[in-house]
Parts: C-alpha cells; structure tokens; sequence
C-alpha cells in the first residue's frame, strides 16, 4: 500500500538518524515516517494499520523518555507547514505540527506580539501545548493551553478534523492538557500576547546563598503582583563558553523572571538586592524574542532526567530541607533543581478552558540531571529521588504533566473524575488504542 510519504525501516540507511530524539532516547521503532502534508500523516497512520502496527507520535523529542520502545509501533514525526502564520489583526498563531518555538516567538515577535512559550526555544509547539504550557507569562495569562482556539487532527480512523468547542468539544477538551495520545494533531491556532517587550532578567549568587535566597524569594511570592512570573534555581552549569564568564562550571543559586509590568520588575530587584553579593545580575527591559532564552536552557539534544512534583506551604523548614538535598553540600550533580512560581491566573480554574484549567498549587518543584552513561544515570536518580524526597512533606498530590515523570497518571495529574472522562473520550476516539500514550492509562 502506497502511504504518500516514505517509511524508513530498521535496515533503512536514514533509520538511525530518523529514531534520534532530542532526549536522546534509544527508540527502536517498527519503521518511522516523516510525513510533510495531512494527506501523508493520513497515509502514514493508514499504513499502520494495515501493517498492524501502533502509531506513536513525536516532533523534536523531549518527552521521547516517556514512550516505550516502540517495537510494534510506526513512529510518525510530523514536519508540516515548517513556518508558522501570525495573525497580527485578530492576535493569534497558527502553526504546523513538528516546529519548535523559536521560529514561532521570532516571527510573532515581528509583529510586536508575544507567544505563550516556555523555557526552551527548542521544545516542540504541539507537545508543549497539549501537555498544558507553562511559561514566563503564566501567573497574568495562564496555561497555553486555555488559549487554543482551534487544533487540526487526524483521528486514529484516519479521518481529518479541525475541532474548537464546538466542533468535538470532548477531544477538544482532553487536547488541551493531557498529552498527545487521542489524536495526531497537524497544525494549533492560539492567542499571541500583546507585547514587544517585557522586564525581566535574571540575578545569580554562590550556591553559599540558596538559604537566603530562597527565603526571600519566598517571602516576596506571598505578595507577588500577577505581572510576574519567577523561578529559584539551584544549579551546576557547564564550563562553556557561551555562559558569561562568571557562571562558567559555577555551582550557583539563580532567580529568573519577566515582569509585564516594569514597576513591578523593579520592585522584585529592589526586594533581591541585600540579600547576598550577587556573581551577576541583569535585568531591565528586553525584547519578547529574548525572553526564550533568559532561562538558558540547553538547545542541544542531551541525556535529560528529570522529575517533578506540584507542592504548596513552602516554609521554612522546606526551605532548609531542599537547600540540604540539592545545594553545596549535598554532592548534587544535578544541573537544575528548582521552583517555579505558579499561582494568580494559573491558579483559576479557566471555565472555557480544557482538562488542565489550571494547576492547582503554589509552585512546580522541577529537578534535571544530564546522564550520558550508566554511572552518571545512577547518581542522576540518586540526586532526584533525594531531591524531590526533600518537598514530599510538602507535596499536594498533584503534578504537572509537562513535568512529570514518564509513568505518571492520569489520575495523579488531573484527579479521578477528569481521568475516568479522559480514558472515556480514549475510548470513543481510539477504540482500538492505535496510539501509543506518553502517560500511564
Ligand atoms: C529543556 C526543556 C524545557 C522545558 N520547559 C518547559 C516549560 O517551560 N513549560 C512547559 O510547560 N513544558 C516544558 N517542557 C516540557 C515540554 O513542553 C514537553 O516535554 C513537551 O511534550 C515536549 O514536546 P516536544 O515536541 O518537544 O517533544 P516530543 O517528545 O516530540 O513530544 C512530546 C509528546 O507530545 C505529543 N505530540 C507531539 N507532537 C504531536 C502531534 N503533532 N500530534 C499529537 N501529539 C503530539 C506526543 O504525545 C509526544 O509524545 C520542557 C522540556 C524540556 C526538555
């Protein structure tokens, strides 16, 4: 059977460099297809049919750690439409699936808007707003995911669809925040933020600091305003030369953010200094385009492990506990353990908005290590399991799915009512559960 697209097999010269995933996950699927049009990734999830294949789908590869090997399955990789459309009048983007957020916040950017990233240039449009899109506008704005307007399917039947809340509201619903899994989506319309720039920056100090730091960054969420968006970090950054020179191979704590509001930013670097002596700190107006970067996370394809867990009540004694589990002395090697501020318009249920109305709690603990072997995973694990065992007292039993380990559930991140309503929708889509999931069902 002819699919319109080709497929690469196991025995294919391009295999290798088609299964490469930016997590560097050693997948070894059925056979992979590069579909550029609809009518291809129709023929592709057509062909796996017939072939009595899985489908599983993925666009740059940062989640590829959550599927399976994928032995009995053809894993489509969706290019379509590589350059995003800006709608500068009616304020929204539309993008093909398979594109990365830097072009898509440099072109909008353009156009004197803001798009609703997150911290990493490199991550997948599609998969990042399907798992619900947190980003440095979230406490003003919310989820991404609560800003679609419109997402173009293709349903495990093969069957073409554009859906919105009114056309399969149910598989608009469960798109907006929990995964790729009922459907491959070729292309997602959303809102653009009426910005060109924004304040914001980051300040960094030695590692010696995190209790202060962190203290203060506390206190000052308490009261926050909703223009801003922060993170604390402790880190272990690379010696490479495209940190400033004071953060090269540097153990250090960091606080980043973006304030739409430049007072507001101000007052945040007002509260931040005192605290410590400061290795570097730049804040100030920037462009919207920058703001991609501000959390320099890495833009080439690595080994990462991460974990998380949502957690609320930090006080002091969680404070002491996860400066012990990640800081100086802990031999952490992690290269990122840190919070991010949720709270304002994250925390409100969006009444219109899709299963990931909000994210309940006060902050995201988020902890990464690079493992490039096995001695380095296993310290990696070490570190997290010691890192996030620090906030479990704090834990709310919730966790973020863009976030979250690869076996996480259903139920763990959306409670039992949303899970039961989403295994539902699973069922009426994909009766024959063609598509692999990168959750727990
Ligand atoms: C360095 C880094 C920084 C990150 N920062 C943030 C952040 O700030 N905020 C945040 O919310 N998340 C963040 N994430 C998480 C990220 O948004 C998710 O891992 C997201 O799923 C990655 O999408 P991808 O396309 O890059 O990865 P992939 O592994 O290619 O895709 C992930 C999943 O998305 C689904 N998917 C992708 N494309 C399609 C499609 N066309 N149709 C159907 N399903 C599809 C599939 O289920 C796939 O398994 C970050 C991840 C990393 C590694």
């Amino acid at each position: 059977m002819s699919t319109g697209t080709s497929i690469v097999r196991p025995s294919d010269p391009g295999y290798d460099k088609a299964r490469s995933a930016f997590d560097l996950a050693d997948l070894r699927p059925a056979a992979i297809s590069l579909p550029q049009t609809v009518a291809e990734a129709q023929g592709a999830i057509r062909w796996a049919r017939v072939n009595g294949l899985k489908v599983a789908v993925q666009a740059i590869g940062h989640r590829a750690l959550a599927l399976p090997p994928l032995e009995d399955a053809l894993l489509i990789k969706p290019q379509i439409n590589e350059m995003p459309v800006i709608d500068s009048d009616r304020r929204f983007a539309r993008v093909g699936a398979g594109v990365a957020w830097d072009p898509v916040v440099t072109a909008a950017a353009e156009k004197g808007l803001a798009a609703m990233h997150g911290s990493s240039p490199t991550v997948g449009v599609v998969g990042y707003t399907l798992g619900g899109g947190l980003g440095f506008y979230g406490r003003e704005h919310g989820l991404i995911c609560n800003k679609v307007r419109a997402i173009e399917v293709i349903t495990a039947d093969g069957e073409f669809a554009r859906i919105d809340d009114d056309h399969e509201p149910d598989l608009f619903w469960a798109l907006r925040g929990a995964g790729g899994w009922a459907a491959l989506v070729t292309a997602i319309e959303f809102d653009l933020l009426p910005y060109s720039q924004v304040f914001g920056g980051a300040s960094y100090w030695p590692v010696e600091a995190a209790e202060p730091v962190l203290s203060a960054w506390l206190d000052w969420t308490r009261s926050a305003p909703l223009s801003v968006t922060t993170s604390f970090r402790i880190l272990n950054l690379p010696p490479i030369e495209q940190l400033p020179a004071p953060l090269r191979g540097q153990n250090l704590v960091a606080i980043d953010g973006v304030a739409t509001d430049d007072g507001d930013g101000q007052a945040l670097v007002a509260q931040l200094e005192g605290v410590a002596e400061p290795v570097l700190g730049q804040w100030g107006p920037m462009p919207v385009a920058a703001v991609a970067r501000l959390h320099g996370d890495p833009e080439q394809p690595s080994p990462a492990h991460g974990s998380s867990t949502l957690v609320d009540g930090l006080d002091d004694e969680a404070v002491h506990a996860f400066v012990e589990a990640a800081g100086g002395e802990s031999g952490s090697t992690l290269f990122d353990a840190e919070f991010r501020q949720l709270g304002g318009v994250l925390r409100q249920p969006d009444e219109s908005g899709g299963v990931a109305d909000c994210i309940d709690a006060e902050f995201v603990a988020f902890a990464v290590g690079l493992a490039a072997d096995a001695h380095s995973l296993a310290k990696t694990r070490e570190d997290l399991e010691r890192v996030m065992g620090s906030v479990e007292p704090w834990e709310n039993g919730r966790d973020f799915l863009n976030f979250s380990d690869p076996t996480v559930s259903l139920e763990r991140c959306f409670g039992a009512d949303s899970a039961e309503a989403l295994k539902a929708i699973r069922h009426e889509y994909d009766p024959e559960a063609l598509f692999v999931p990168p959750v727990a069902f």
